[in-house]
C-alpha cells in the first residue's frame, strides 16, 4: 500500500554565528533555521530545512512566514496525499501556492529524505545519480575588518582547509571596499582564489567602476554586484568585465535562468536549493543554464546541517560557497570549467 503524508511539523531554531557575519544589507549574529519533519503513514520520517539569510533583509520569506506557510497552507494541501510521488506533490504545491520557494524546498527535501529511507537509497539516487562525490568549498571572510579577515584566511590556509575565500562587500563606500579587497588579494591572492559578493549594493555606474577595479586587482569572481531588478546591468557587466560575474539574487528558478540566458548573460548562476524551491527545482535551473553555456556555482543560505548536504546534487559543474558553520566541508574537487 502506498504511504501517505501523515504529519508535517516545523521548528524555528536560533543558532548564533561564530562571529558577526556582515552583508551589504545587514549584519547577522544569529541564524534562524526552519527545520521540518514529515511523518508518513508507514512510520518513515524525512527531515527538511528552510533557512533564509538575515530575516527579510535578504529575501521575501522570513523564518516566521515560512513556518506559517508550512502550517496553514502546505500541510492541509499535502496531508493524506501519496508520499512517494514527488513530481505530483510538487505540481500540487505549485498549482495551489505561489512563490514560497523556501517552504516548498523544505517539504521537497523532507519527502526525498523519507523516500530515500523507505527505499534504502541516497537522495542522489532518487534524483538520477551522483556525478561525483566531492566538491571544493570556499570560506567566507565577512568580519569586515581587513586584518581579522587576513588572519582568518592565513589560519585556514595553514590548516589546509580552504583555498578559496569570499569577501562580503558593498556596505561601505566603494573606495573603502576596494582598499579592503586589495589588501586581502595582496596578502592571500598568490595562494588562494579571492572572490567578492556585493549582494546587490551597487547601482549600474558604481558596478561598472567597481567591477573594473576588482578585475584589475585579480579578484576571480564578482557576485551580484547590482540589483536583482537590473538584469540589463548584470548582463552588460558579464559581457564587459574579464572576471566572471555571478548571478545570485537575480536567479532563483529555471525561468529566471532562461531569461538571463536570453538576455545574453555570460557569467555563472548561483544554485541554491531553497531559493529555487527544492532539489528538483534547482536541477531544472542547472539544466537551463548548462544548455545556455552558463557556469554553475553552488551556494548556501547559511543553513544548518540539512540544507548543504543536498548541495552535492546539481552535478559536476558546481562549486559550493561554504559559509561560516557550513558543515559540508567534505567537497574537495574543483571543476574549473564552471567559469570562463
Ligand atoms: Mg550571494
Amino acid at each position: 500500500m502506498t504511504a501517505t503524508v501523515e504529519r508535517i511539523e516545523s521548528w524555528l531554531v536560533d543558532v548564533p554565528t561564530i562571529r558577526p557575519h556582515k552583508l551589504s544589507m545587514t549584519t547577522m549574529g544569529c541564524q534562524t533555521l526552519v527545520i521540518v519533519r514529515i511523518t508518513r503513514s508507514d512510520g518513515v520520517c524525512g527531515i527538511g530545512e528552510a533557512t533564509t539569510i538575515g530575516g527579510l533583509s535578504y529575501g521575501v520569506e522570513s523564518p516566521e512566514a515560512i513556518s506559517s506557510a508550512l502550517t496553514h497552507y502546505l500541510t492541509p494541501l499535502l496531508k493524506g496525499q501519496p508520499a512517494d510521488n514527488l513530481n505530483a506533490l510538487t505540481a500540487r504545491m505549485n498549482s495551489a501556492i505561489k512563490g514560497n520557494t523556501f517552504a516548498k524546498s523544505a517539504i521537497e527535501t523532507a519527502l526525498l529524505d523519507a523516500q530515500g529511507k523507505a527505499l534504502g537509497l541516497p537522495v542522489s539516487a532518487l534524483l538520477g545519480g551522483a556525478l561525483q562525490t566531492s566538491l571544493p568549498v570556499l570560506w567566507t571572510l565577512a568580519s569586515g575588518d581587513t586584518a581579522k579577515d587576513i588572519a582568518e584566511g592565513e589560519k585556514l590556509l595553514a590548516e589546509r582547509r580552504h583555498q578559496a575565500f569570499k569577501l562580503k562587500i558593498g556596505a561601505r563606500e566603494l573606495a573603502t571596499d576596494l582598499r579592503h579587497t586589495r589588501a586581502i588579494v595582496e596578502a592571500l591572492g598568490d595562494r588562494a582564489s579571492i572572490r567578492v559578493d556585493v549582494n546587490q549594493a551597487w547601482d549600474a555606474a558604481t558596478g561598472a567602476k567597481g567591477c573594473r577595479e576588482l578585475a584589475a586587482m585579480g579578484v576571480d569572481l564578482i557576485e551580484q554586484p547590482v540589483s536583482a531588478q537590473d538584469n540589463a546591468a548584470l548582463v552588460r557587466l558579464s559581457q564587459q568585465i574579464e572576471t566572471a560575474i555571478l548571478a545570485d539574487e537575480a536567479v532563483a528558478t529555471a525561468y529566471d535562468g532562461y531569461q538571463l540566458a536570453q538576455q545574453g548573460f555570460t557569467g555563472a548562476c548561483a544554485l541554491k536549493i531553497a531559493k529555487a524551491g527544492g532539489p528538483n527545482s534547482v536541477l531544472a535551473l542547472a539544466r537551463v543554464a548548462q544548455a545556455a553555456g552558463i557556469g554553475l556555482y553552488g551556494g548556501t543560505m547559511l543553513e544548518g546541517t540539512v540544507g548543504p548536504l543536498l548541495l552535492c546534487m546539481p552535478g559536476r559543474h558546481c562549486r559550493c560557497s561554504g559559509e561560516p558553520r557550513c558543515s559540508a566541508r567534505c567537497y574537495s574537487k574543483t571543476i574549473s570549467s564552471a567559469y570562463r
